[in-house]
């Protein structure tokens, strides 16, 4: 039925009539739906985006044409329906015509605390989201007269009108607000938030007031068949019946059915008929709908009504679960239940989380660099989050930045917090590796280590053994324990991963530097080590001293005496990486950092290391000295240090050769694959190439062993990717090192960005942090170029990504479209990628079958 009012249409919902999601919104689609299932809904009509809009921008609707389709003296409600459920948008108003002479009727017919229930909460509504009267002065209150009286009173002293009687004009600034409310800023921005186009529109539906009062059984309720939480299939919800109180919906042992309320029996022996049929709507909902839905439903004087369903709100792991299960019983195919799930949210499902639910005390922001949650003790050093290690305490190891130094501190803490920092700062990278939950760039706080304390913005004092609980996931520290959901590797997991690897049509490799980092990648489904960072190896204890020995050697022979002690050891690296990753490839980036960060900083470290070389304490600093650069990032590192100190990468090769032959022995041969890194000319490749070429065949003729291996070149600097055509003729592939390739292509230095990338953001200088989102117009340029050069010198050079980009869903859709073979990402964003590479590649497919005509994501088209 269509009725024109000022040329504002409005459309009733019933089984034929035409409604469309892009039009009239989710809900009324979903209303629609019910309706044709046969469910029992209230009488509705539905307003389309258009007729919103215009009421919003002062077209009044004929509302008494409106009312009329309600019959005489109706009762209704007024809700929002966008294209999304996820948007949101303003809240829903019912018993829109209550008045004083309804009230006295309703007095008559239902009794007086029914009667002053529905008028006093209509009141309320209206004041605060029609009249935007202050909602502390209508607070919800038992509904007796005398309340009744006070909110009719503070409406009429606030607002100097006495409160509406007449319901079309009711009706008319409820929609009227409700359509400005959508179209306000801070709406908008909190839906553009969710992923809502600037222009996304609002429906909205007017239906009959079903009351839940009345003689017999009447009351209103929400009813679920799964959790939200774990997404298990039990019965969850509540009823509030007028007679009985309030009845708890639950499941005991898989069972289905309605606890009994100590008050009175249970909704299921009082009415097992109208149970029964809940449950049956849960199932046709289900089936149909192709999804987990909760009922909203009123029973009115024994008579059942369903006014609403809406998509089960769900955690992460609620939403893997449902979407598995819907998809084990056929319901949706898998493809849907893959594209179902936010890549994002399957990071929750690797690390423990904050609970949602419960209470935050938050006393610190700074930027989310590595996701999941941990309460430990404060500890201010990293030998301090050793010793606590070393007692089974979990801490939170506080730095203003952190140096490799550290990393053993890392190792043993369950939380990192720096002062300082960006999304790829040292802090950052490292913990993503490892798996522990990290905050960066915490610029509202201040630790001063010399007196022990740490000092928050809002005025906190936090001294080391304090508990606190970091939010990795969020970027906020939070005074305390809290509640934790725990991590969910279930079987609906492992489920979802398996479907998502066999539509993903780009590799997924891990970044993984030890033995327990690649054992994480075969875990996850890696498809190989992407890089590994060897100088990680040196900062266990055992090496270090051994490091700092070849650093401190004057002569060559020295040196080569002291490479002679390392390369057992990275031989035994290399042979258990291999082992691990056996019939994967394994990329191992030979030495990147200068060496200076393998020294110490602090007068204290200087005379340890003394202690342990038996050298004077001046030398040392001499040493110390002499190394340290003004711009180390910029400096002699990476193949710089591979060409004036050639034994460091000669050791390295010979390590990865000797174990080649080692690992080949008990399995498949391994085909290593080697990486140089930060190169900028083309002789670098040559001259490194030409003692690796040499080292690989001495090797050869030693063992009288036989083997392949693949060099490659880690393109990092904007140069390297400009010159990508000469420098891949040495080279058969070329991975994108996109920290190092951000942090030159902005001149941004990416452990000092943290301190005003904040502020850069919100001012939208930068529309995200290019060290979290890769920023496709100027490093995507050189990325693309690169790409472009090499492939054309070089057809069936193998191309990737492996800075921390890798495992965001933009950065792959980016190296999918330019024909990159693979991203590698920390073993823990693996599963992220893949889901992510998966949905990207679902997405063209439909387009594809499609002939191009559609864009929506397959997600979009249930
Ligand atoms: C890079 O620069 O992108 C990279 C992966 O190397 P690193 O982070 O070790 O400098
Ligand atoms: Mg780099």
């Amino acid at each position: 039925m269509q009725k024109g009012a000022e040329n504002i249409e409005f459309t009733e919902i019933t089984p034929q009539a035409d409604i469309a999601a892009d039009r009239h919104g989710a809900r009324a689609k979903c209303l629609q739906r019910l309706v044709r299932m046969d469910l029992p809904l209230p009488r509705t009509v539905a307003l389309s985006f258009d007729a919103v809009r215009r009421i919003a921008q002062g077209t009044l609707p004929d509302v008494a044409a409106l009312m009329s389709v309600f019959g005489a003296a109706p009762l209704v409600s007024v809700r929002p329906s966008s294209e999304n459920q996820d948007w949101g948008g303003p809240a829903s108003i019912l018993n829109i015509g209550m008045n004083d002479s309804r009230h006295a009727a309703l007095c008559s017919t239902h009794g007086e605390t029914a009667a002053n229930a529905l008028y006093l909460r209509f009141i309320q509504a209206y004041a605060v989201h029609v009249a935007r009267l202050d909602p502390d002065m209508f607070e919800p209150e038992a509904p007796s007269r005398d309340a009744l009286r006070a909110a009719l009173d503070a409406y009429a002293e606030e607002t100097d009108d006495p409160f509406p009687q007449d319901p079309g004009r009711q009706l008319l600034e409820v929609l009227r607000s409700m359509a400005r409310a959508w179209e306000g800023t801070t709406a908008r921005l909190l839906r553009q938030a969710k992923g809502a186009p600037a222009e996304a529109g609002l429906g909205m539906l007017v239906q009959a007031m079903v009351l839940g009062v009345g003689p017999g059984e009447s009351g209103s309720g929400v009813i679920q068949f799964v959790d939200s939480v774990t997404g298990q299939r039990r019965i969850v919800g509540r009823y509030l019946s007028q007679s009985q109180g309030r009845d708890a919906i639950s499941a005991r042992e898989g069972a289905l059915f309605l606890t009994r309320d100590p008050r009175g029996a249970a909704l299921e022996d009082r009415c097992p008929d109208l149970v029964a049929r809940l449950r049956r709507y849960g199932d046709t909902c289900r089936l149909n709908l192709r999804e987990e839905m909760r009922i909203d439903f009123t029973i009115e004087a024994g008579r059942l009504w369903v006014l609403d369903a809406l998509r089960v709100p769900r955690s992460a792991r609620g939403a893997v679960r449902m979407a598995v299960m819907l998809a084990d019983e056929g319901i949706i195919p898998r493809e849907e239940a893959l594209c179902r799930i936010e890549p994002r949210a399957v990071s929750e499902l690797l690390h423990s989380q904050v609970d949602p639910t419960g209470p935050r005390h938050v006393i610190a922001h700074g930027i989310a660099a590595s996701p999941g949650a941990a309460t430990g003790r404060l500890v201010f050093g990293s030998a301090a989050a050793q010793a606590s290690a070393a007692r089974g305490e979990p801490c939170i190891l506080v730095r203003r930045e952190t140096t490799p130094e550290d990393i053993r501190g890392m190792h043993a803490a369950a939380g990192v917090m720096t002062e300082r920092g960006g999304m790829t700062s040292h802090a950052a990278v490292i913990a993503r590796g490892l798996g522990v939950p990290c905050v960066v760039g915490i610029s509202d706080m201040r630790l001063n280590r010399r007196d022990g304390v740490l000092i928050t913005a809002g005025g906190h004092k936090l001294h080391e053994g304090d508990i606190v609980t970091l939010d990795g996931t969020s970027g906020q520290v939070l005074l305390g324990p809290v509640k934790m959901l725990e991590p969910a590797l279930d079987d609906a997991f492992q489920a979802l991963m398996g479907w998502a690897e066999e539509a993903c049509d780009i590799g997924v490799r891990a970044n993984a530097d030890t033995p327990a980092d690649a054992q994480m990648a075969r875990r996850f489904g890696a498809d190989g080590i992407g890089l590994c960072r060897t100088e990680h190896m040196f900062f266990e204890a055992d090496r270090l001293t051994v490091m700092h020995e070849m650093i401190f050697a004057d002569r060559a022979q020295d040196r080569a005496s002291v490479l002679a002690r390392l390369l057992p050891m990275q031989r035994a690296d290399f042979k258990r990486l291999f082992e691990i990753m056996q019939g994967l490839p394994v990329c191992i980036r030979l030495f990147d950092p200068p060496l200076h960060e393998f020294l110490p900083q602090s007068r204290e470290g200087v005379r340890d290391l003394a202690e342990a070389l038996g050298m004077p304490v001046s030398d040392v600093q001499r040493r110390v000295q002499a190394l340290s650069e003004f711009n180390p990032m910029l400096g002699m590192r990476g193949v710089r240090l591979g060409i004036t100190i050639p034994e460091i990468y000669d050791m390295q090769a010979r390590a990865i050769f000797e174990a080649t032959i080692e690992a080949s022995r008990q399995g498949d041969p391994v085909v290593p694959e080697i990486m140089i890194p930060l190169v900028s000319a083309m002789r670098e490749v040559e001259l490194v190439k030409t003692r690796i070429d040499s080292l690989a065949a001495a090797v050869r003729t030693e063992r009288g062993v036989d083997f392949d291996y693949r060099l490659g070149v880690m393109v990092e600097t904007p140069r390297a990717a400009l010159r990508a055509g000469d420098i891949v003729q040495h080279a058969a592939f070329l991975s994108f090192g996109t920290n190092d390739l951000t942090q030159m292509t902005y001149g941004l230095s990416r452990d000092d960005a943290g301190r005003f990338m904040g502020s850069y953001v919100k001012q939208g200088v930068f529309a995200e942090d290019p060290f979290h989102i890769l920023d496709a117009e100027g490093v995507g340029e050189l990325l693309r170029i690169g790409a472009e050069r090499g492939r054309e010198a070089r057809p069936g050079v193998t191309l990737s990504i492996c800075g921390e980009h890798g495992g965001n869903a933009e950065s792959i859709a980016f190296c999918r479209a330019a024909g990159f073979d693979y991203v590698s990402c920390s073993p823990f964003r693996v599963p992220v990628a893949r889901l992510a590479a998966a949905q990207l590649a679902l997405g063209e497919q439909v387009h594809a079958d499609r002939g191009g005509a559609d864009e929506q994501p397959l997600a979009l088209r249930s």
